[in-house]
């Protein structure tokens, strides 16, 4: 197992269990540096980061290490140091590139020699490609479309607008495509990015007067791909310049690829021009695979790996994870790692006990109240605080009554503990919010539609 795979374990894990917001802020430059006895060196791009780590993560990621190279005792984390003997990506590096002027702690020869220039803007990672993307029902329109660009660039499908849960393959496919692109094309100039980073970039670009700067970066290209669009909600300024980058590329018929957990409708305060520019392409969507797509997944990764595990493993682990991918893949993870470091047959048997954790979590999750108000505030992006403090602004009103709906629904908490729960509020409020909400879906499909796409988020 390399140091990459182990850390990718590692990161699975984390995932699982933080918000992604804070998963993509501290965990997405990490990397293994090296071993050294009992202690693991982590490489981290910045002193932020580091600091959150070691004060915040450590813990977790130290027994979750544990669990995989038991003899570990500690971590250190070092900025930007890189080992002679770690795979890097040169892709890596240009995130951090476009990230800001975090490079210079890196050592020179790899700013210098190994990124070549004009892959510097682009963040796509080789891995994600259509050949290792297992096609099925749930995602062959999706998959296809996808497909279809790679060979008509910006000439049918403009935008196209992938959406469905978490972990469904929605970032592989937008991956694959730009570097399918890429494989055919490599005079293409092809930019890779998230919502969130987009964000980031322009609030940059704002407070450093490079907005120029900013606009031509994305501007300047044949693709735009932007990954989890939903995080525009919200947030008028960026937007308004996303609308006016949208305008350029699509009139110039550059080829734009959006990808969004829910449809264009259900993004909450997305502005109504953006929405029918997004309707105005193609839309698809990932679904969750069935049974006999969840083995062949199983199956194509654990040749990717190059592992085996029986069939009866297999077959238990596509049973009992069955609504994220990023999860088999996860389940997968853990179980060769530690088969691997403690010798262990990989047969039905062991296969129970090492995922027995993970899939007790998936199973029998039992939902507290704290629970779904923080996926509701997560959901429309406001804070848990907003949702119990005395706003009357709509758009807290409305999740905060989606709140007492489901703990009504789900879980049957009683109307006064709802009430508590929602900044002491009186039980009245609590009935009102449930009849109110509980009669609307019956004809309101957009609402509907949403109040599934929370429910998927608290049992996933
Ligand atoms: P999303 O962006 O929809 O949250 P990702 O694209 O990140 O999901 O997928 C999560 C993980 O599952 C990735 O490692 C991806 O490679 C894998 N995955 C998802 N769908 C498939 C598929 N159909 N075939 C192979 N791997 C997949
Ligand atoms: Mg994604």
């Amino acid at each position: 197992m390399t140091n990459e795979q182990i850390w990718q374990t590692v990161l699975g894990e984390v995932e699982l269990t933080v918000s992604k917001a804070n998963f993509t802020t501290w965990f997405k430059s990490t990397s293994i540096a090296n071993q050294q006895n009992e202690v693991m060196i982590i490489n981290v791009p910045n002193g932020f980061t580091k600091e959150w780590l070691e004060n915040k993560y450590n813990k977790f990621i130290l027994k979750s290490l544990k669990n995989i190279i038991p003899e570990i005792k500690e971590i250190k984390y070092i900025i930007g140091k890189i080992t002679v003997n770690q795979q890097i990506r040169p892709q890596i590096y240009s995130l951090e590139k476009a990230e800001g002027n975090k490079l210079e702690s890196y050592p020179e020869e790899i700013q210098k020699k190994d990124i070549p220039q004009e892959k510097m803007q682009i963040s796509l990672n080789p891995k994600y490609t259509f050949g290792s993307f297992v096609v099925a029902s749930s995602n062959e329109l999706a998959q296809a479309t996808c497909a279809a660009i790679t060979k008509k660039i910006g000439k049918i499908y403009n935008p196209l607008f992938i959406y469905g849960g978490v972990g469904l393959g929605k970032t592989h496919l937008l991956q694959a495509t730009g570097n399918e692109i890429l494989k055919n094309y490599p005079n293409k100039k092809i930019k890779y990015t998230t919502s969130e980073k987009f964000t980031n970039e322009l609030i940059q670009a704002i407070k450093n007067r490079r907005i120029a700067h900013f606009k031509n970066d994305h501007r300047k290209v044949d693709v735009l791909i932007i990954d989890d669009i939903q995080f525009l909600a919200g947030k008028e300024k960026t937007q308004e310049e996303f609308f006016h980058t949208f305008n350029t590329l699509h009139e110039a018929n550059k080829q734009i690829i959006i990808s969004s957990d829910r449809l264009p409708k259900a993004i909450p305060s997305l502005e109504e021009r953006l929405i029918s520019r997004f309707e105005g392409g193609m839309i698809a969507d990932v679904g969750y695979p069935d049974f006999e797509t969840r083995m062949a997944i199983l199956k194509s990764k654990i040749k990717e790996m190059d592992f085996y595990i029986d069939d009866d493993a297999l077959k238990y682990i596509a049973t009992h994870i069955q609504k994220n991918v990023r999860e088999l893949e996860g389940a997968l993870n853990k179980l060769a790692a530690t088969c691997q470091f403690q010798h262990q047959e990989p047969n039905l048997k062991t296969t129970e006990k090492i995922l027995k954790d993970i899939i007790s979590k998936t199973f029998k999750k039992s939902l507290t109240p704290r629970q779904i108000i923080k996926i509701v505030a997560e959901f429309y992006d406001i804070t848990v605080e907003s949702l119990k403090n005395k706003s009357r602004k709509k758009e807290i009103v409305r999740p905060r009554q989606i709140s007492m709906f489901l703990m009504r629904k789900e879980i049957k908490s009683s109307y006064p503990d709802i009430g508590m729960h929602l900044g002491s509020r009186d039980h009245t409020t609590a009935i009102h919010a449930f009849e109110k909400i509980n009669k609307e879906i019956e004809d309101n499909k957009n609402l509907e539609q949403e109040i599934n796409l929370i429910k998927e988020r608290l049992y996933v």
